[in-house]
């Protein structure tokens, strides 16, 4: 659902910034193109912030699976080797039941033979009575005699058997662990794959999200653009008659100190050499902000990454812009002096902290503002 309000947003804007040219005719046409330019803007930046938001939310979840799933393959490491020492076990155990057995066998066989022994030394018909007894408790209750001299291997026989049973019984209870470890590792790598399964899931989620990011991203740029473009068309149309600034003043009264200067340089927020196209004077947000010379206010409003601004006409084509400030205190038709308090400064649009952002244009071109205005 959200998805599907991202591309409608993101199909509008386009058939919007493709059609805007064809409309531009006056001035006022040109300034409701540009606040909806910028109201454009504003949403964009809006929706990028809460991609943005959702983007750290899940790098977080990952992070969480991450550590889950590596706790789960200790464990079904651990629950491997327990069932490997539980192996080891039921070898030796098995090894000491046949060994017992073995020994019960020799001893019957003892027994059997010293029975034999008693036969042939004439003892027919005992002998007959202890070959055909079934078991030893039937033997001992028919036969006294033979009591005495066999008690000895009986007693033994069910000492062997006593331990033997022993023996199995360690046997099966060692085998009912090694099921039982067997089960609780199956559940592990069951849990385990589950969360793998969920950790796709948020990467999917985070691929989409970059990937509808970096659209917004790219319209924002084309967005700024056409800010910028109908600003320049709102400054062509309005721009003509004799200059009359004459020597201006510097815009920022008791700050003049320059954190950026104009030209080509490294771009504070997006990265990348940019060309800066004015000059960046830091003061501290509510500074007061004068026009610098004589001349019409062209523009006063929202200007995409320029935050509030006014651009200034003062004839013979040029223009002097000032931007990134907190309030303005002039509106589009306005006629300023210079030296006029025009508005305060700030950090709106994008910018890294307050300062006031001039720019000053001949002709629509930028020029270095700091062969207008001099620090005084
Ligand atoms: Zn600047």
């Amino acid at each position: 659902m959200k998805r599907r309000k991202i591309i409608l947003f993101i199909i509008m804007v386009t058939v919007i910034i493709s059609t805007l040219a064809a409309y531009s005719n006056d001035t006022d046409t040109l300034q409701k193109e540009l606040a909806e330019t910028n109201r454009n803007l504003e949403k964009n930046r809006a929706e990028q912030k809460r991609m943005t938001d959702e983007l750290g939310k899940i790098a977080l979840q990952i992070q969480e699976y991450d550590l889950i799933i590596d706790k789960t393959e200790k464990e079904i490491k651990v629950l491997g080797s327990e069932i490997g020492t539980t192996e080891k076990k039921i070898d030796i155990i098995t090894g000491e039941l046949i060994e017992a057995e073995e020994n019960i066998d020799q001893k019957q066989d003892l027994l059997g033979s010293r029975l034999n022994v008693m036969y042939k030394n004439g003892n027919i018909g005992y002998a007959e009575v202890l070959l055909s007894s079934r078991s030893f408790p039937e033997l001992l209750s028919n036969l006294d005699m033979i009591k005495k001299i066999v008690q000895h291997d009986v007693d033994l026989l069910k000492f062997l058997e006593i331990e033997r049973n022993k023996i199995e019984d360690g046997k099966v209870k060692l085998e009912n662990e090694k099921a039982q470890l067997i089960s609780l590792k199956n559940n592990v790598e069951d849990k385990k794959e589950q969360l793998v399964v969920s950790r796709g899931q948020q990467e999917g989620k985070r691929r989409e999200l970059l990937t509808n990011r970096k659209a917004l991203s790219d319209m924002e740029d084309r967005l700024e653009r056409q800010a910028n473009e109908i600003a320049d068309e709102i400054r062509r149309k309005t721009s003509d008659g004799e200059y009359i600034a004459g020597e201006m003043q510097w815009p920022v009264p008791g700050h003049t100190r320059v954190s950026s200067p104009y030209g080509n340089r490294v771009h504070p927020i997006l990265g990348g050499t940019r060309f800066h196209s004015g000059i960046d004077i830091p003061a501290p947000t509510g500074t007061e902000i004068i026009a610098a010379g004589m001349g019409t206010v062209i523009f006063a409003g929202d200007l995409g990454g320029y935050g509030k601004t006014v651009i200034i006409d003062h004839g013979g084509d040029v223009t002097t812009l000032y931007a990134h400030n907190s309030k303005l205190d002039v509106s589009e038709g306005d006629e300023v002096n210079g030296g006029q308090k025009i508005a305060e400064a700030g950090s709106t649009g994008l910018s890294t902290g307050p300062h006031l952002h001039f720019e000053v244009r001949e002709d629509g071109k930028y020029v270095d503002p700091t062969s207008y205005v001099k620090r005084n």
